[in-house]
């Protein structure tokens, strides 16, 4: 979640969906199988390769990028090579049984630029390399890639002051007349092996797992260094509590490489982290205990993406959620508000389902493959109840390690565990677009003065929560399950009857958030489809350029909109001198955060982003000392700060920021329902 992104990149799927009918299945006897003996020329900025092989009729083809240089290539009269526009398709002839596959190449790598975030579109870094490293993509097809994961042997050749690192196991790294060679044995199959080389000081832990060593490994550049012990204490206690929870860890060991790169990537057995974030509570709380739980969910079990890639919905549930919900209630409360406010900013247009995602490639993409498939996870677990769901996500990793799973497979598996019909559940949630906006009323035509009506707008299905204080303002909650569109439920109220209801109070439910839930954001208007601007006043710099330029994704519509195209979902952005805002603030209702009162009377610069009856606006502010090019610089600043209702800033530097307070959606009921 978050930074981290993972090996299997969309285009690159793509590409092998184009050349196979992808299906994946296979253990590692009935995998192929590749050797590669890998020499890094740093000076050059080349890699030479090796590839050994044999095609078979269950493994009859694979690809091979054509950026690389054939220099041999002995494939005998059993096998044959086309050239495609991207690619080398190298197969076996009809009627044949085996080939072996013996090819020689050279791929030059570009030189990296590892300060201006050289990344593919996906955020995973892209190839490169230099004297000081290389990194070699799986996703790039370096090596003969098969329809299904194969195993492999590789062994790297570096200059001694190098080290290579690649997902599997280690079993040797000898230095000899300075050059060392390092071997890797993938027992397990994998799709898409990354190779990094790096300079770095490598640090190690052993540990017994549940059924053998466990070796950690730290791979930091210097400055980084004096945070190995931390990490590798870290590894070791994550990986103890997802074998208590899930099953034995499938691999002999793990490792944190850091990376010169902006973004990293997870994949089996490691996880590369760019050597600046490594610091932050953010990347060892939640980024390595969700690239961990990967080698279980997502390497270990392997999505089968043509009906939904479920593994990052239910690490990000298993991983980010389950430990923050160990430390804290409101917290993982919070997290599950954050996945249901990141949707309320999606536009319909932009929505796909679960079973359509396949991995992140913009915000809309993770707000649901992410965000809604975490919770979708979560009300799983309210259906099944926590003991059943932990033995059924056992019995899936049991069943189906090293092959692949649809959610179907999660379904068949979690069957067993429930009476609940899951195929109602699984049908409501995973191929459907949308979430229930949910009403109650009271009926009219009770007889007892207990009838509730809950209304949704589909046939979603799940157990809901309502929240209900009588008119002595007692308060209690009952679950409901649901499924129709209309729902009678029997509350047991006092003689007082029940005056409030509030529905789903703490977000356990995939849902359309009430307007009054909304917390208004910053990122609301980075992300505007048709953002609108004024300007308050004239004596205050002109900053729609700037705005339109450097702080939208779109650009500030030309025209304002005519009064009758008003519509909920405007955006409206007023810059003003600061004092001038100021005064609009204190009369807002929303506004009213003692820190942000006590920040607004000492800034320079401040953002508050407000909703209203007719839309939302973002006010920004500026004092007289700002001018053009400051205020490029503080929107620019201001851009990471959208997740925050409200930012300040001070001419010193200062800076402020925080969130509105959740408004509740309050059912009024009328007390007199009719009796009869
Ligand atoms: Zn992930």
């Amino acid at each position: 979640m978050g930074l981290i992104k993972h090996k299997l990149a969309y285009f690159f799927f793509l590409f092998l969906s184009a050349f196979f009918n992808i299906h994946q299945t296979a253990n590692a006897a009935d995998s192929p199988h590749v050797d590669l003996y890998v020499t890094y020329e740093e000076k050059a900025g080349k890699v030479v390769v090796h590839a050994t092989t044999f095609l078979t009729t269950s493994a009859p083809k694979f690809v091979l990028s054509n950026v690389v240089t054939l220099t041999n290539v002995e494939i005998g009269n059993n096998a044959v090579i086309y050239e495609a526009s991207d690619s080398y398709l190298i197969a076996l002839k009809e009627g044949q049984n085996s080939a072996p596959i013996v090819l020689t190449y050279s791929i030059s790598l570009p030189a990296s630029k590892k300060t201006d975030g050289s990344t593919d579109h996906n955020g995973g870094a892209d190839w490169s390399g230099d004297q000081t490293g290389a990194f070699i993509p799986g996703n790039r097809i370096w090596y003969p890639l098969f329809q299904e994961p194969s195993t492999a042997n590789i062994t790297i050749k570096t200059r001694s002051h190098l080290r290579a690192v690649a997902p599997g196991h280690e079993t040797g790294s000898e230095d000899t007349n300075g050059y060392r060679v390092s071997t890797f044995e993938m027992p397990q199959p994998i799709l898409g092996i990354d190779l990094m080389i790096g300079q770095w000081l490598v640090s190690e832990k052993q540990f017994q797992g549940i059924t053998g060593r466990i070796i950690l490994r730290t791979y930091f550049d210097e400055n980084n260094s004096p945070l190995s012990e931390e990490y590798l204490a870290l590894c070791e206690r994550y990986i103890k509590y997802y074998e208590e929870l899930i099953g034995p860890y499938p691999y002999t060991g793990f490792a944190v490489v850091s990376s010169p790169f902006p973004t990293g990537l997870g994949m089996p057995s490691l996880t590369y982290i760019s050597e600046k974030i490594l610091k932050y509570p953010f990347i060892k709380n939640r980024s390595l205990p969700h690239e961990i739980v990967h080698n279980w969910l997502g390497n270990g079990i392997r999505a089968s993406y043509e009906s939904g890639n479920w593994s990052e919905g239910l690490t990000t549930y298993l991983a980010d959620y389950w430990q923050t919900e160990l430390k804290s209630q409101s917290a993982a409360k919070d997290m599950r508000y954050g996945w249901l406010r990141n949707y309320a900013s999606v536009a319909r247009e932009d929505e796909q389902s679960l079973s359509s995602f396949s991995s992140r490639h913009h915000t809309a993409s993770s707000a649901i493959g992410y965000g809604k498939g975490a919770m979708f996870f979560h009300m799983l677990r309210t259906v099944l109840g926590k003991p059943a769901f932990i033995s059924c996500i056992k019995d899936f990793w049991g069943s189906f390690q090293f092959k692949s799973a649809s959610y179907s497979t999660i379904r068949d598996t979690c069957q067993k565990y429930t009476n609940a019909d899951l195929n109602l559940f699984f049908e409501a949630w995973v191929p459907t677009l949308g979430a229930p906006t949910i009403s109650v009323v009271k009926t009219p035509r009770m007889s007892d003065n207990r009838q509730l009506l809950l209304t949704q707008d589909g046939s979603w299905v799940y157990n809901l929560e309502i929240e209900y204080a009588s008119l002595k303002n007692e308060s209690e909650i009952i679950t409901i399950p649901l499924e129709n569109k209309l729902t009678e439920v029997n509350i047991l109220e006092n003689s007082k009857g029940v005056a409030q209801v509030q529905i789903d109070p703490n977000f356990n439910v995939w849902r359309n958030l009430y307007s009054e839930e909304i917390v208004p954001t910053i990122r609301d208007f980075i992300v505007a489809k048709e953002p609108i601007y004024k300007q308050l006043g004239s004596n205050v710099i002109n900053g729609q350029k700037l705005i339109s330029e450097y702080f939208l994704e779109n650009e500030i519509q030309k025209k304002p909109h005519k009064a009758s195209d008003l519509s909920e979902r405007l955006e409206s952005i007023h810059l003003g001198d600061i004092s001038e805002v100021r005064d609009h603030l204190l009369l807002s209702t929303q506004a009213n955060d003692q820190r942000f009162l006590t920040a607004m009377s000492n800034a320079d610069f401040l953002i508050a982003s407000l909703s209203h009856m007719r839309g939302k606006t973002l006010f920004i502010g500026v004092s007289p000392k700002i001018d053009e090019e400051m205020l490029f610089m503080l929107l620019s600043r201001a851009r990471h700060y959208g997740k925050y209702s409200w930012l300040t800033i001070s001419s010193s530097g200062q800076t402020f920021s925080g969130k509105w307070s959740r408004g509740k959606k309050l059912f009024e009921l009328s007390a007199s329902g009719r009796k009869n």
